[in-house]
């Protein structure tokens, strides 16, 4: 049982949700990530017993930097692997690929936008989505001028990285984010490098651009402000019980 905080127009309704596991889309069971400490211990700072999204359904996590939230979203796009547990992205069970499977699962159907933009310096905005597309082997250079149009930037396709403004670089990340038309979204501290109006534009186009591709977006930021954009939203605290390996 996990506390989902949901946004009505007029007030904060907390409420208890036993999410339904048959229907869901996302499913982690007793996932569980350790890294030493200096001490020569260890400490989990991932340990999440169940977690499930359903899918075309759109959460925040909200906790404090330091907390496990990017560990988590980094297991689930499998980026890196659990200590132990299992990790279900609709049919494919992630914690049993090898690392090149997990990469293509990944180029093939999982978004990823990112505080720091990641982008390919020496490349055009266009660019960017071209190479991220030739990656899951499918370019299709209509499809990401469209791409660049819907987040607002199609004038901006030749410009390098350093010729865009910061809102328009975190543009370029959604537009790349979903040149594979991804199931899944994820979104480490998206708006982190932005000032509060393009924060709350770019989340705004984050939540309708996955509405619109029907894709299933998973948030995590320390931002208030961000998590309140969300109409449901769960404190890190309420999915992950974190402690050190001796407790
Ligand atoms: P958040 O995203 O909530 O800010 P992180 O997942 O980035 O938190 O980090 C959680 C904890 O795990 C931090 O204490 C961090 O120092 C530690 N950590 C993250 N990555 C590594 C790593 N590769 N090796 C050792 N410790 C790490």
């Amino acid at each position: 049982m996990i506390q989902i905080r949901e946004q009505s127009k007029d007030k904060d309704v907390i409420k208890s949700t036993a999410i339904d596991n048959t229907k869901s889309f996302l499913e982690i069971k007793d996932l569980r990530k350790s890294y030493p400490l200096g001490t020569g211990n260890s400490h989990f700072v991932v340990d999440v017993k169940n977690f499930t999204l359903d899918p075309g359904s759109q959460l925040a996590i909200h906790g404090p930097s330091g907390a496990g939230k990017s560990t988590f979203l980094n297991l689930i796009a499998g980026i890196i692997k659990p200590d132990t547990g299992s990790i279900r992205i609709g049919n494919l069970e992630m914690t049993t690929l090898s690392e090149p499977e997990r990469d293509l699962a990944r180029a093939q159907d999982i978004g990823y936008v990112f505080q720091s933009f990641h982008l390919l310096q020496g490349c055009s905005a266009l660019d960017n989505l071209l190479v991220a597309m030739a990656m899951n082997g499918k370019v299709d250079r209509k499809r990401a001028r469209e791409l660049l149009s819907l987040v607002g930037i199609k004038e901006k396709e030749n410009s390098l990285p350093s010729e865009l403004s910061i809102g328009q670089q975190q543009r370029v990340c959604l537009a790349r984010a979903l040149s594979n038309n991804p199931k899944l979204m994820l979104a480490d501290e998206p708006t982190g490098n932005l000032d509060s109006a393009n924060a709350s534009r770019s989340i705004e186009l984050l939540r309708s651009l996955c509405e619109q591709n029907n894709c299933t977006l998973l948030v995590v930021s320390h931002d208030e402000k961000i998590i309140n954009r969300f109409e449901k939203s769960v404190d890190w605290k309420e999915i992950s019980d974190v402690h050190n390996l001796n407790d």
